[in-house]
């Protein structure tokens, strides 16, 4: 209650009940005095409570500033380079991203460029001076940048830039001035050590593609050395669209020679050796195709097997490797030797003519050489899609009285419920399951083990492949694999050296002294 008597003080009354029965503490305060002491309290109030805010606002700042400490460390781990100082590989590729996709197709090109013999630098001088090169390299090609150009150390002696497309020519002098300028160190020297460059160049006209096909393709270009037209003697570049260009040159190349190739027996079946591990004897060969060019050389497999299998003219180069593989088994067993089982490989090609034995058959009866001597390869690809298809042609095969062996197992996405199925004679293990020379990988051995005798129960040989050290020939005579087939015992031979490996002589020798007797 506030009151004022005839002092003319204004005054507050309160009073309160104690807890002692019908007691009351009655105090009268001049309301003056109560103020002057509740100022004084909210005035303290007030001032922890700037207080509290000012510690608060300093700790958002101290965690702000932190924060920010924190990402520019990230910043600069993550988006500079340590050697060169310029853009990190994930920066560049960040940013070249965003340029590319903002831009119509064909405005930019990628270069990626390589430091030829590289490791000579770091091997010779040491790897600061390996070091100092890289930066040294980086800031000359950095000076040419124009706006929203890019360049970055993708990794070791590499480099990546991304320019505004220019004509091939323009590009050539681009890439011919950098060159020089790298090299220009060399001026005064008496003793030069120049630096040589392998370049390749995609010009981006699917701006679509990810980043990493992109450079794929430029990398690609680059290590086509093939695919080089510049004379310049310290750098090659390849560009991509050349390389299209070149492939498609080159398969009609083939086309255009194929058939004559065939008549004129330029395709040579080389055998290369099947071992039995029980007695190190030669008890099989492949017949292995190369296509010896009056022009080109030697050709192996994987150059021409794919386009031919395209172009449908595997089947007529399948037939001619059965033929001759045949016709050595019959000439074998005339000179009176034991025959050597002979294996062929069979495209998938054939599968779309349901007679494709027929002509198997055929030249089989034209030689008279026991089927059971000729084994078909199938691979493992033959089936993806039709199993049963594939249970049906190893059926007629075995009808035949031929011998079939699945090939390349464990290359692709193997399925082992597959083989419950499958009744092949010989399983063949591609050269991936042997990644370790020194046959010491205890996982992969588990691996092989299982395979091995799993072979064995369903009753099927296995062919070890690709086996190219003594050790690893060990280990598979360990865990019973019946035969291996590689290195080391011996590459694909032509014929006759395959006779003298395996009889002893060439069996043209045995004729002359036939003939001399
Ligand atoms: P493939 O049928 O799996 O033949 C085995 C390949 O492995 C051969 O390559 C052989 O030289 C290679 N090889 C054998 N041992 C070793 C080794 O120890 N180490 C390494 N690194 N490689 C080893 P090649 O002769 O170049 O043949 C490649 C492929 O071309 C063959 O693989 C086969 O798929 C195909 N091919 C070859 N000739 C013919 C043919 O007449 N017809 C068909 N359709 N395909 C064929
Ligand atoms: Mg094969
Ligand atoms: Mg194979």
């Amino acid at each position: 209650m506030y009151f004022t008597l005839d002092d003319g003080i204004y005054k507050a009354m309160h009073y309160v009940p104690l807890e002692e029965e019908n007691l009351y503490l009655l105090s009268i305060v001049p309301v003056k005095v109560a103020n002057a002491q509740f100022d004084l309290l909210l005035k303290k109030a007030v001032f922890i409570n700037i207080l509290i805010i000012i510690l608060f606002l300093l700790l958002i700042i101290l965690i702000i500033f932190i924060n920010r400490k924190n990402r520019e460390q990230l910043i600069k781990i993550a988006y500079v380079d340590p050697v060169t100082k310029g853009y990190s590989k994930a920066r560049f590729d960040m940013e070249a991203k965003a340029i590319i996709e903002s831009t119509s197709a064909g405005t930019y090109s990628l270069v990626s460029i390589n430091i030829n013999k590289f490791k000579l630098i770091n091997d010779s001088f040491g790897s600061d001076a390996g070091d100092k090169t890289l930066k040294y390299i980086h800031d000359v090609i950095a000076n040419y940048l124009e706006r929203e150009e890019l360049l970055c150390r993708v990794s070791n002696d590499q480099f990546n830039i991304l320019i505004k497309t220019i004509s091939q020519k323009e590009i050539l002098k681009y890439i011919e001035n950098i060159t020089n300028d790298i090299n220009s160190f060399n001026k005064d020297k008496e003793c030069k050590y120049f630096i040589a460059l392998s370049i390749g160049v995609y010009k981006i006209d699917d701006p679509n593609i990810p980043l990493v096909s992109i450079q794929d393709r430029a990398n690609v270009a680059r290590k086509n050395i093939k695919g080089n037209t510049v004379t310049h003697p310290l750098y090659t570049c390849v560009f991509y669209s050349d390389l299209e260009r070149l492939r498609m040159l080159k398969e009609k190349e083939m086309e255009n020679r194929m058939e004559e190739a065939l008549d004129n027996n330029e395709f040579v079946v080389y055998l290369q050796p099947k071992v039995d591990l029980k007695n190190n004897n030669i008890v099989g060969a492949e017949a292995l195709v190369r296509w010896q060019d009056p022009d080109r050389g030697l050709i192996p497999p994987n150059d021409f097997i794919p386009f031919f299998e395209k172009n449908g003219f595997i089947i007529k180069l399948d037939h001619y490797v059965f033929e001759k593989s045949c016709a050595m088994i019959r000439k074998w067993i005339d000179n009176g030797e034991t025959p050597i089982p002979i294996s062929v490989n069979f495209s998938r090609a054939h599968l779309n003519n349901k007679d494709f034995l027929e002509k198997y058959k055929t030249i089989r009866d034209k030689y008279d050489v026991p089927a059971k001597l000729l084994e078909i390869e199938l691979t493992e690809t033959l089936i993806f899609d039709n199993l049963q298809m594939l249970l049906n042609v190893i059926d007629q095969i075995h009808e035949e009285g031929f011998q079939c062996s699945l090939d390349d197992f464990g290359s692709g996405y193997s399925s082992l419920n597959m083989l419950k199925e499958i009744k092949v004679d010989t399983l063949k293990l591609d050269r991936a399951f042997f990644s370790s020379p020194n046959a010491d990988n205890v996982s992969e051995n588990y691996v092989i083990e299982s395979v091995v005798e799993l072979a064995k129960k369903l009753n099927m040989n296995s062919v070890s492949e690709g086996v190219e050290t003594i050790l690893q020939m060990e280990y598979l005579k360990k865990i019973n694999c019946d035969m291996i087939q590689g290195y080391v015992f011996s590459k694909p031979i032509p014929q006759e050296i395959f006779e003298k490996m395996t009889f002893g002589k060439t069996l043209d020798e045995v004729n002359t002294n036939d003939a001399v007797k």
